[in-house]
């Protein structure tokens, strides 16, 4: 999609610090970290939200997930991950290609929750 944010990070039009990389996945640090080291991780194809997202989408995706966050956890030492996926404006959604947020915690005052 040509004005899709996401999209221009998948064709290189917008630079990325990359976490992890497959033929169906790309995950990579968020612009405004809400703690260290605060990945997305998305599908290369667009698809909105989870009412879009396609059950071999999901597939390929849920599979990539575990393997970056034992990077994540290999590289910043988190004592806890969240798993973050919002779906409408209203739930928080403000990049309309689906995308599941890694959040490490570090305790009490990291910023989130
Ligand atoms: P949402 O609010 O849709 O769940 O999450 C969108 C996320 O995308 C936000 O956390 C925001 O900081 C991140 N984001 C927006 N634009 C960019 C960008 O150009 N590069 C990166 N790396 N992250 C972005
Ligand atoms: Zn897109």
């Amino acid at each position: 999609m040509s004005d899709c944010i996401f999209c221009k990070i998948l064709n290189g039009e917008i630079p990325s610090a990359k976490v992890y990389e497959d033929e169906n996945v790309l995950a990579f640090l968020d612009i405004s970290q809400v703690t260290k080291g605060h990945t997305l991780v998305i599908p290369k194809t667009h698809q909105a939200n989870i009412y879009e997202l396609t059950p071999d989408v999901a597939s390929k995706l849920f599979s990539a997930v575990p393997k970056i966050a034992n990077a994540i956890k290999n590289a910043y030492n988190p004592i806890g991950l969240n798993l973050l996926n919002n779906n409408g404006e209203y739930a928080g959604q403000s990049v309309f290609h689906y995308h599941v947020h890694l959040i490490p915690r570090y305790g009490e005052g990291d910023g989130f929750g």
